[in-house]
C-alpha cells in the first residue's frame, strides 16, 4: 500500500494565513497562558456558539472524546441504539463507556438510521440513541425526536461531519439532547486536533464542563470523577485563524462537488441523497458502485494513476470483529459499506484535477 505520496490525495488540510495564526500565538506568548480555559479557547467557543446559534458549546480535545463525554454526562449505562454506517469512533465510544451498541440499519439513500428499523430495536433495555449525520447528511431528526420522546430516551448526534450544515433553518447540531463535532485536520473546519459538544440544556452543559475538567466545581472541590478533555490555546489559535474562511471553504467545496456531479457518468454510479430543507456543507464526495469488485478495481486503477480514494466507511460497524454480540441484520449498511468510495475533495483541489479523476473513472468503471 502506498501512502502519503499521491499526486492527488483524498484530503488536504486547509491552512490559514500564517501571519494571522502567528498573531494569535504571539498573544498566547505575551500572556504566557497556554491551556486551561484561556482567552483563545473562550473566544473560539463564543464564535462557534454565535455561528451555530446554540447557547452552550465546549471546545474539547477531539471528536471522539466529545461523544464519550455526551454519553457520560447523560448517565447512560446499558444499550445504545446506533448506526452501523459511520466511522469506527462512534461504536468505539459506546464500547469504551462500557455500553452495548445495538445496530439499527440505515436508509439506502440518506445513509442515516432508518426510523422504522430503529423503532423495531427499542426494548426496555434501550437507554439512548446515538446516530451519525454521515457525510453531513441530516438524519430524520424530527421522527427520531418523536420516537425518543415516546420512549423517554435521550438522543446524541455524532455530528463530526455536520459543522456548517443547516436543516430547516437551524444548525443541524441544534437537534438532539447533545450533538458533537470533530475539528480534526481532515475535517472541513479544523483546529488540528479538537472537537466540541453542543447543547441547549444548561444542566447538561454544566455537567459536561465538570466532567471534562477533573470534576472540579471549585479549586479544591470535586463533585464527579471527571477526566481531562480540555483543548489548548494553540489549537484554539488554529480554529480562530481558520474561522473567517468557513463560508469560503464551504462555497469552494460546493463548486467542486457540483462539478463532480456534472461530469461523472450516471451509468453504474449512485450518489447519496440530500434531504429537502438542507443547507448542505459538502464535507465529502462519496460514490456508490454496483459491487465491491468494481470498487476494488477502480480504487486500484486510481491509485496506479496517483489518485487516492478512501473506503469511507468500511467495514459496516455491526461487523467489527471485537463485538461480543455480532449482529447480522443490517443488510443495507453491509451492502453500502462494501460499495462506497470517497473521492478527493478539499479546498485546494482544482477543476482540472477533477477532470482527470473523472476521465479515469469513466474509463475503468
Ligand atoms: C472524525 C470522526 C470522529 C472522530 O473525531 P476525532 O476528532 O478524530 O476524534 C467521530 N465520528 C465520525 C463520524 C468521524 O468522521
Amino acid at each position: 500500500m502506498s501512502f502519503g505520496h499521491f499526486k492527488i490525495p483524498v484530503n488536504k488540510p486547509f491552512l490559514p494565513n500564517q501571519e494571522v495564526f502567528q498573531n494569535y500565538l504571539h498573544s498566547a506568548w505575551e500572556r504566557n497562558w497556554l491551556t486551561n480555559h484561556g482567552p483563545l479557547v473562550k473566544e473560539l467557543e463564543k464564535k462557534i456558539s454565535d455561528f451555530v446559534q446554540i447557547p452552550y458549546v465546549l471546545f474539547v480535545n477531539n471528536g471522539t472524546f466529545a461523544i464519550q463525554l455526551a454519553i457520560k454526562a447523560l448517565g447512560i449505562q446499558g444499550e445504545i441504539i446506533t448506526t452501523p454506517f459511520s466511522y469506527v469512533a462512534t461504536t468505539n465510544s459506546i464500547l469504551w463507556q462500557g455500553c452495548t451498541p445495538i445496530f439499527a440499519d440505515i436508509h439506502p439513500k440518506t445513509l442515516g438510521i432508518d426510523p422504522s428499523k430503529l423503532e423495531e430495536k427499542i426494548t426496555s433495555n434501550t437507554k439512548a440513541i446515538l446516530a451519525t449525520h454521515v457525510f453531513g447528511i441530516p438524519n430524520d431528526v424530527e421522527i427520531l425526536q418523536k420516537i425518543a420522546e415516546n420512549y423517554t430516551i435521550p438522543v446524541i448526534y455524532d455530528g463530526a461531519h455536520s459543522f456548517g450544515c443547516e436543516f430547516k433553518g437551524k444548525s443541524l447540531l441544534s437537534y438532539g439532547d447533545i450533538s458533537t463535532v470533530s475539528f480534526h485536520s481532515t475535517k472541513l473546519f479544523h483546529t488540528v486536533e479538537g472537537g466540541a459538544v453542543f447543547t441547549s440544556n444548561e444542566f447538561l452543559y454544566q455537567k459536561m464542563k465538570q466532567l471534562m475538567n477533573f470534576g472540579h466545581t471549585d479549586l479544591n472541590e470535586f463533585e464527579s470523577p471527571g477526566v481531562n478533555g480540555k483543548n489548548s490555546e494553540f489549537h484554539a489559535a488554529m480554529g480562530l485563524a481558520n474561522f473567517d474562511s468557513i463560508s469560503q471553504i464551504i462555497e469552494k467545496r460546493k463548486q467542486l462537488f457540483n462539478y463532480y456531479k456534472q461530469i461523472l457518468p450516471e451509468m453504474n454510479l449512485e450518489f447519496p441523497e440530500i434531504p429537502n430543507h438542507t443547507q448542505y456543507n459538502f464535507p465529502y464526495f462519496p460514490i456508490i458502485l454496483n459491487n465491491e469488485t468494481a470498487l476494488l478495481y477502480l480504487k486500484e486503477k486510481l491509485e496506479t494513476n496517483g489518485i487516492e480514494s478512501r473506503r469511507y466507511f468500511y467495514p459496516s460497524l455491526s461487523k467489527l470483529n471485537y463485538l461480543e454480540n455480532k449482529q447480522q441484520d443490517t443488510p443495507i449498511s453491509d451492502s453500502i459499506s462494501e460499495r462506497i468510495l470517497c473521492l478527493p475533495l478539499y479546498y485546494d483541489l482544482t477543476f482540472a484535477e477533477i477532470d482527470s479523476i473523472c476521465e479515469l473513472i469513466e474509463f475503468y468503471l
